[in-house]
Parts: structure tokens; C-alpha cells; sequence
């Protein structure tokens, strides 16, 4: 194998422009050329992980199969690539700063200072290096957090200087730039872009490929002028104009020559890129097929659609991945759960939705809503699909109305509520005690063991599957005979048989009334969707409003 090569993407201008999806869709088209790639994300937060942030401000929390909580775009990486990201791909400034302070504790830097510079970017290439090494990744891919310029992330482009300085011809540089367009002036404007390239060269790195992300595709005199004063190629001037769905984009740089490009700059051999598999994807995207109302219910929802399809991303991404495999397409409405506990006759307006979803969550706002929203989707037959807090509540709404279990709830609302149906997991009572918070749910991949003949089994078509978690109750053992009797179907349970994992409704009494203890959504991918929400979309489509 050539030496390993490296590709930091970094970011110009502004935040929030997608450097997620732009080092997903590099990494796509590189994986497409037959290379082995990895993907590292980087985010200056002095949070050791992404668990203790509120997804409202930081987007969704990402697990991974080893229980790492991290940020949304390690989700982005394993949908764009295909693969399995182990935690070491994912750092924060806490974690690095925690590493190397737990190592100066032990005494292992023999006495001397133990610097900012360069003992922290040293640890980071060291985690960057362990990172490639365990996947022999042939290209590590490296997105830094934030924007060139802000003093958070120095330490980061210093990392990346120093492996450039060491090895030149293996270290690339993507900067993702912003071109704007002023609605009184009407015209792309590159100075932003230019004033961000030289941001850049002050802290010793020059890009080898500007990505230009702009409402509009750049045309050849943007193009020449971002290269005369960024001192690249133009051809090394990539377009990256607004597109109505993420999984475009690889498509749209390949246009670009991208795939070719890097191998250019890193000194590789050109190869041919097959997108075929994916461009099928994404065609399927645009194709016609019936659009389907489906209901988010939950609470966080007064944020606003654009707070919530980040706070939801691997939800959205699973039931689009669905929707295509099912040949439809949906329209998703987020509804806030607290408007049915003002006023119950608005229970009625989801009769139009032709599937219900619950997603995740934690706390007590607005969940007797959501148990009302529970309660009309199952007595209405609408396909009800509830993932880790939406299968709790499921199992809530079951006991109160079903079995007779009056006041039922989780503990995690009401410790002393005369039926617990959802109870602490044993091993969280002593870190909720000590308010030890932060990575200590029950985390990452678990196996589960389905009975044959339920909707769960069918999905799957398989006995065993892993699923990854991120909860610290579960369904109380002392209520699973009474649940089960009064009609309630465990159909996944941990190997044990002590942990319920999937909660079901058999389809003589309901089209589709599903609920997971684990999170579905994070083994989703776009040419593999999870099963479980292709049986929902099926069910989905079959029913009629
Ligand atoms: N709050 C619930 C628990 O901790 C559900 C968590 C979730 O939905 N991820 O068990």
C-alpha cells in the first residue's frame, strides 16, 4: 500500500453550510474509485462527548455502535460511506484536553511540559493516525469543526500544518467556502472566499481544492477569480450550488472532476469512478409515486422545521431511505404533542396523516400528549411506529388503556406512580444518584433475539440482529405477564430474555403498531434502509385516510 494519505476538510466564511455532507460526498466518490476510506469529525466543544448537549442546539446526538455519543455527521459519514465508525473517529476538544491530562497524571510525558503546543495537536494526530490504522484506511478523511479563523479550532489546523509539514505529498486540504449572492447587488461575490483562503494561509496551510457552495452553480469567472486570489487552479474550483436532496451531492462534484482532482493533489493513481449504485438511488428520489402525510409527534417542537430536521436527521434520513425503497415519497409534518393536552378534540387532525411516528426523547413535557397521539393511532388503526421513548410510551398507553393498569407510567416521570410499567434499569440507579450524566445510559450496539411470527420477524426475515441504544428505562419485567396478556406482543428481547426490545400489536387487531426500545434510525443506510421502517412505510402506504 502507498503511504497513507490524509484530507482535512475545513471550513470558510460561515457555519452551517453542510461540511458534514461535503466530506460524506468526497469520501462517497472516493470509496466509488475503489479506495479504502475513513472519516474522522472534529468538533471544538469542551463536552468530552455530543450525550450531554441539547439537540436543539447541537442537531442530534449520534451513537455508535461501540456507545459513543457524537455529533450528527458521523451518522452522514456512515450513510455516505457505508460503514461501521468505530469512537475513535470522533474527537472533541474535552477529549483530547482529557486524554492528555490523564496521561500527564500517570506521569507518561517523563517530567517535562506538557504544552498547548504541540502536545495537544500531537494527540490528535495520534488519534487521527490510530484512526487510519485500525480501518488501513488508504484515505482518512478529516473534517474540522467550525470555521477557519475562530480560535477553537487553531489547535485542529494546527494538527493539520504539522502533518503536512511532515508529509507533504500525503495531506490535502478542502476548504468549503461561501458565495453569496446580496439581494441588492444580484451578483456572486468571492470576497468572503478570499478573505477566508488567506485566514487559512496565516495559520500555514493553503487549500488545494475550494468547494464553493452557493445557491446558484459558480460560473468560469467566479471560478478564475477565486483561483487568481486563492492562488489555486481554477479547475481545482469546485461548484457546489444548492440541490434538493443531501445524496446529490457526490454526483454534483463528480461533475467537477472532484475524485480526480484529489488524486491529483495527493499524488494518487486517476481510477475510474462507479456511482452507478448511488446515481440509482438518487433517481429514485426524484421519481413520481404517491407523496405521503406522515405525523412526527413530540415535544421540542416549537424550534421551528429547520431546528427539528437536525435534532431528527437520522430519523428523516431512515424514512427517506424507506420511502424510496417503497417507491413513494413523504411529506412529514411535525406536530407538537403539548397542543392535544390543551385541547383533546385536536387529537382529531391526525386522522389525514396516513402513519404515525414517535421518536425519541426524554423528560415529562408534553408526553401525556404523546400517549394521547399513542392512543389514537392505535384505536384509529394508523400505523404507529415508535422508537426508544415512543416504544416506552406505547407500552404506557397499553397498560392505562388496555390493562387496566390505571396511572401507569415510566419512573422517569412519577417515582411513585402505582404502576412503574417502565422502570430504571437496574445498573443506572447509582449514576442517577451520583449525577453521573454524562455517557453512562445504556449505550451502542446490543444483540436481540425476535420471535418468529410477528411483524418484527417478518421485517427482519432474520432471528438475531443487533441494534444500537441510547436509554436509561426499559420495561419493567414485574408487568410484561399482565402486558402480554392483554394482547401486548414482546416480539425482540435481549439474549437474556430479560430486556424487551420491540413492543407490537399483532395484525389481526392493527395494520402496524410498532415500537423499538433501541434507535432503528442509526443502522439506516441509503442502499440498505432498515427493514423495520420499510414494513412501516409499506403499512403506510396501504393505509387509506
Ligand atoms: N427517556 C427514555 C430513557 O432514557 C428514552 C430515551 C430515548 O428515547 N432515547 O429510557
Amino acid at each position: 500500500m502507498a503511504s497513507p494519505k490524509y484530507i482535512f476538510v475545513v471550513g470558510g466564511v460561515m457555519s452551517g453550510i453542510g461540511k458534514g455532507v461535503a466530506t460524506s460526498s468526497i469520501g462517497r466518490i472516493l470509496k466509488s474509485k475503489g479506495f479504502t476510506v475513513t472519516a474522522i469529525k472534529i468538533d471544538p466543544y469542551i463536552n468530552v462527548d455530543a450525550g450531554t448537549m441539547n439537540p436543539t442546539e447541537h442537531g442530534e446526538v449520534f451513537v455508535l455502535e461501540d456507545g459513543y455519543e457524537t455529533d450528527q455527521d458521523m451518522g452522514n459519514y456512515e450513510r455516505f460511506l457505508d460503514v461501521t465508525l468505530p469512537s475513535i473517529n470522533y474527537m472533541t476538544t474535552g477529549r483530547v484536553y482529557q486524554e492528555v491530562i490523564r496521561r500527564e497524571r500517570n506521569l507518561e510525558y517523563g517530567g517535562k511540559n506538557v504544552e498547548v503546543v504541540p502536545d495537544i495537536p500531537l494527540e490528535v494526530l495520534r488519534r487521527i493516525s490510530e484512526a487510519q490504522k485500525r480501518e488501513s484506511a488508504e484515505i482518512t478523511l478529516i473534517e474540522v469543526g467550525g470555521t477557519i479563523g475562530e480560535y477553537q479550532n487553531i489547535i485542529f489546523l494546527e494538527a493539520a500544518r504539522m502533518l503536512k509539514q511532515k508529509y507533504p505529498r500525503d495531506v490535502a486540504v478542502v476548504m468549503l467556502s461561501y458565495v453569496p449572492i446580496p439581494g441588492n447587488i444580484g451578483e456572486m461575490k468571492t470576497k468572503p472566499t478570499q478573505y477566508a483562503a488567506r485566514s487559512l494561509n496565516g495559520v500555514g496551510l493553503q487549500a488545494d481544492v475550494i468547494l464553493a457552495r452557493a445557491t446558484v452553480p459558480l460560473d468560469a469567472k467566479r471560478k478564475e477569480k477565486i483561483a487568481i486570489f486563492c492562488n489555486i487552479l481554477p479547475e481545482r474550483v469546485i461548484s457546489a450550488p444548492d440541490v434538493s436532496s443531501i445524496y446529490e451531492v457526490p454526483l454534483n462534484y463528480e461533475k467537477d472532476g472532484m475524485g480526480d482532482i484529489l488524486c491529483d493533489v495527493l499524488g494518487l493513481d486517476r481510477r475510474p469512478t462507479d456511482l452507478s449504485a448511488w446515481e440509482h438511488f438518487v433517481e429514485k428520489s426524484h421519481n413520481g409515486g404517491e407523496t405521503l402525510p406522515i405525523a412526527v409527534v413530540g415535544k421540542y417542537f416549537e424550534s421551528g422545521e429547520f431546528v427539528l430536521a437536525d435534532s431528527y436527521i437520522s430519523v428523516l434520513e431512515s424514512l427517506k431511505h424507506a420511502a424510496y425503497a417503497n417507491d413513494v415519497k413523504l411529506k412529514i409534518s411535525y406536530l407538537d404533542s403539548e397542543v392535544y393536552e390543551k385541547d383533546p378534540s385536536k387529537l382529531e387532525d391526525l386522522a389525514q396523516y396516513r402513519g404515525i411516528l414517535v421518536p425519541g426523547g426524554f423528560g415529562t413535557r408534553g408526553v401525556e400528549g404523546i400517549i394521547a397521539a399513542i392512543r389514537f393511532a392505535r384505536e384509529r388503526k394508523i400505523p404507529y411506529f415508535g422508537l426508544c421513548y415512543g416504544m416506552q410510551l406505547a407500552v404506557i398507553e397499553h397498560a392505562r388503556n388496555c390493562a387496566g393498569l390505571a396511572g401507569a407510567n415510566t419512573v422517569e416521570i412519577s417515582k411513585d406512580a402505582p404502576h412503574p410499567v417502565i422502570d430504571v434499569l437496574p445498573d443506572q440507579v447509582e449514576r442517577l444518584t451520583k449525577q453521573d450524566y454524562g455517557g453512562t445510559m445504556r449505550l451502542g450496539k446490543y444483540g436481540c433475539v425476535l420471535t418468529e411470527g410477528t411483524v418484527a420477524h417478518a421485517a427482519y426475515g432474520i432471528e438475531k440482529i443487533s441494534e444500537r441504544h441510547r436509554h436509561r428505562y426499559e420495561v419493567n419485567p414485574e408487568y410484561i405477564a399482565r402486558l402480554e396478556q392483554s394482547g401486548l406482543v414482546f416480539s425482540g428481547k435481549s439474549p437474556s430474555g430479560v430486556l424487551m426490545e420491540i413492543a407490537e400489536l399483532p395484525t389481526s387487531v392493527h395494520p402496524f403498531f410498532l415500537g423499538t426500545q433501541f434507535h432503528p434510525e442509526f443502522q439506516s443506510r441509503p442502499l440498505s434502509p432498515h427493514p423495520l421502517f420499510v414494513a412501516f412505510i409499506k403499512a403506510v402506504a396501504q393505509h387509506h385516510v
